[in-house]
């Protein structure tokens, strides 16, 4: 038997990276440490299934992420934008409030997944037919066997060989979480090290509505905020708006999240929101926080300092590792959009027509 190409992380990247293997004819065994698919892509269902809060990302741009929008197409789902019709908030850091007659669309215009982003992550992670998907089975090194052999050791104990491995973790998770054997060169490391994961020092409310009340006033629900604690405020509605919602980025950063608390944070998120748009926004049907920087999958601690605007991501111009037995994927190694959705994809075409440059050459057991 063949090894297999072992992939490492069924988030987009990962899971794009399996796709394209198995259409080339590989067999892929596909390592994710969390219980899930979708990595930074997590959306909560609604009660009756047909929608999903995203509690990661929300938004892609299909006219300038031709990857998203094709990979979308061919899943058969259906796009929906966000919505934007109506007047927009601005509080200053005293609260004072500004309402402005309309708000600012972004161009080209944010769309989002109907039923949520993780509905994207769920279709291609069911699409998969030769691929053994090994959910919550975390990886803890990479030995290099022989010149053609590398070995996956994992945190159960077990050891895993392939002929190729392609890595979809961040880099900060790549060279802290992993240990190399042999030892990666140390500029090489540290030059990991220096690359924040996007939005992993991030993170984002949402509160759940009968309805859209904020629309029948005129809003848009998008409010921009000095005073906090969320900065930028957003409709994270369904598309036909029945299943309501706003969700907002958390502006204030991880160590004041942890002195708040989840309750404190949430009780100022319910008074900013009843500011901003009104009494009946302090009584929400329901409340959901992700605070990313938590979370042991996607950050390390030094994520928890986030980056001013968005880093520069040029890790693509990297040589792989190991003499082409090691590919590096996901956003942060993209040679464009890193960081995005889009990114994630790139980097795993690339990856892949890297690995598949290399012969599989090798038989063997295990
Ligand atoms: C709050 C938030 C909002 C965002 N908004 C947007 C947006 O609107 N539009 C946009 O384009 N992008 C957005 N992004 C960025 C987007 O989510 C990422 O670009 C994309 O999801 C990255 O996919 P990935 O597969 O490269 O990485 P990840 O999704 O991080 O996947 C890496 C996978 O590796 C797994 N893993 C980690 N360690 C191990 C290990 N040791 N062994 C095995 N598996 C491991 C992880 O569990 C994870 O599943 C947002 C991100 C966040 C957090």
């Amino acid at each position: 038997m063949p090894l297999p190409t072992i992939v490492l992380g069924a988030g987009l990247s990962g899971l794009y990276a399996t796709r394209l293997l198995e259409q080339r004819g590989r067999d892929v065994l596909l390592v994710e440490a969390r219980e899930r698919v979708g990595g930074r892509i997590v959306s909560v269902a609604t009660g009756d299934g047909t929608h999903g809060w995203d509690m990661g990302p929300s938004w892609l741009w299909p006219a300038m992420n031709p990857r998203a929008a094709r990979l979308v197409d061919a899943l058969g789902l259906v796009l929906y934008p966000q919505h934007v019709d109506g007047g927009a908030v601005m509080e200053d850091a005293s609260g004072r409030l500004q309402r402005l007659p309309h708000t600012w669309a972004t161009e080209p215009p944010s769309m989002r997944v109907a039923g949520g982003l993780a509905a994207l992550a769920e279709a291609l992670g069911g699409a998969l037919q030769r691929t053994t998907i090994r959910l919550g089975t975390r990886a803890k090194g990479l030995r290099l066997i022989d010149e053609a052999t590398v070995e996956v050791r994992l945190e159960d104990g077990d050891a895993l060989r392939a002929t190729q491995v392609i890595s979809t973790l961040p880099p900060r998770l790549l060279v802290d979480t992993l240990a190399w054997a042999p030892a990666l060169p140390a500029d090489w490391q540290a030059a990991r090290r220096a690359t924040p994961t996007w939005m992993a020092g991030q993170a984002k409310f949402l509160a759940t509505y009968a309805e859209a009340f904020w629309r029948r006033d005129g809003l848009s629900g998008m409010a921009m905020s000095q005073r906090g604690p969320l900065v930028e405020i957003h409709d994270a509605s369904d598309a036909a708006g029945n299943h309501a919602a706003l969700f907002g980025f958390v502006g204030v950063p991880h160590a004041g999240r942890r002195q708040l608390g989840r309750d404190g944070l949430v009780r100022l998120a319910l008074a900013q929101l009843e500011r901003v748009f009104g009494p009946r926004a302090a009584a929400p049907q329901a409340v959901h926080l992700k605070d990313w920087t938590e979370e042991t999958c996607t950050a390390t601690p030094a994520d928890a300092a986030p980056s001013a605007g968005h880093p520069a991501y040029p890790q693509a111009a990297l040589p792989s590792p190991w003499n082409g037995r090691v590919h590096l994927a996901g956003s942060e190694f993209a040679g464009d959009f890193g960081g995005y959705l889009e990114g994630a994809l790139e980097a795993a075409e690339r990856a892949v027509a890297t690995a598949c440059a290399v012969p599989e050459d090798r038989d063997g057991g295990s």
